[in-house]
């Protein structure tokens, strides 16, 4: 029965009671010797564990100061950003050396990028210029289509409404990239891209209306200038959205590969003489008046006049750019109204011969 028994009761049962006491005395030295390092052992870990608690805790406040302090930096420069003359931007900055000031700094932050829209500097005439055309032609591709009569095709519709997306496509990212241009080297390059694309966009909506009432009655002419024309838009694109090509010394060659697919217009558009409907004589002479703005403003735009002549008296108004701008506006409503009254002429022709 007692070799049954536990350790401990074996203890108990098999001692006498000297043996317990003595026993028992044993084991109360033991553990007075054993205590001490015990709790020595715990109190050094706790406070080890509460060094580095400390330590974390430190660490943490340290880095939400830091970017707290930081964060409050950048507002604080953003908010209260001033002008500065051209020779102080950064280098992916400079543009147009004839501009002397009146010119933003970096501004890291979307929502000041947009703030500077109602301030004065040298993108203010470019930023409104193309935002109010873009808002112009909202609001006739809505009063179009409100007022639409009731024999214009299912086409007719479709053609007024790719030239009116083109156009407003491209005045926007135009505004988007002239807003947001200063924001950062990374934002400005992705905005320049954008504002080419959209110009590509632009020609290849105002071709598409032009040639589909211009050859009207000639459908495969009509698709092999079409085709000729998409392929020229691909190539403009692929071009501005290849990095290497949104540098400033490549603005030249970017305005040279817009003026071609601009200008390849012309083939169709002696074709289309040489076979002019005589009712669409005024819409072939808008066209060239069209065409005309658009070289006008391409030339400006390059040879950067009349800032060339008149070096730090264009800085915020009458640049080069802006009266670019103006130009391409014009020529878009001039290229509207061609459309239109090539759309009427068509349909009273059709109406006609009914
Ligand atoms: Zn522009």
């Amino acid at each position: 029965m007692q070799t049954e028994l536990s350790s401990t009761t074996d203890i108990l049962v098999d001692t006498t009671g000297d043996d317990l006491h003595q026993h028992m005395r044993s084991m109360s030295d033991d553990v007075m010797i054993i205590k001490p390092e015990v709790k020595t052992h715990r109190r050094t870990a706790s406070l080890r564990q509460r060094l580095e608690n400390a330590e974390q805790l430190v660490h943490k406040f340290v880095t939400e100061a830091e970017q707290v302090a930081e964060q409050a930096v950048i507002k604080l420069c953003t908010e209260a950003w001033h002008v500065c003359h051209f020779n102080a931007l950064p280098k992916w900055l400079q543009d147009n050396d004839f501009l002397h000031r009146g010119h933003r700094p970096p501004l890291p932050s979307f929502w000041v990028c947009f703030k500077s829209i109602f301030r004065l500097h040298t993108e203010t005439g470019n930023i409104w210029t193309h935002g109010l055309g873009a808002v112009l032609f909202l609001c006739l591709f809505v009063y179009t289509f409100i007022t639409f009569k009731d024999h214009y095709t299912y086409v007719d519709r479709l053609m007024l409404a790719i030239y009116f997306c083109g156009a407003i496509t491209c005045l926007s990212f135009s505004t988007v990239f002239h807003t947001c241009s200063c924001h950062s080297r990374e934002v400005s390059k992705f905005c320049s891209k954008l504002d080419y694309c959209g110009i590509s966009i632009q020609i290849i909506g105002s071709m598409i209306p032009a040639l589909y009432y211009g050859f009207y009655d000639n459908h495969a002419m009509y698709l092999t200038y079409i085709t000729f024309g998409v392929i020229l838009c691909i190539i403009s694109i692929v071009i501005s959205l290849w990095d290497k090509f949104g540098e400033p010394k490549f603005r030249p060659l970017r305005t040279a590969v817009f003026l071609a697919f601009g200008l390849s217009n012309v083939i169709p558009g002696i074709h289309w003489f040489i076979v002019l409907d005589s009712h669409l004589f005024s819409s072939f002479l808008l066209f060239i008046l069209q065409g005309l703005l658009y070289i006008i403003g391409a030339l400006l735009y390059v040879v950067r006049i009349p800032e060339r002549f008149f070096p730090g008296k264009c800085d915020y108004w009458f640049q080069s750019h802006q009266l670019f701008h103006i130009l391409v506006v014009l020529a878009a409503i001039v290229h509207l109204n061609g459309i239109n009254g090539m759309v009427e002429m068509r349909l009273n022709v059709n109406q006609l011969s009914i």
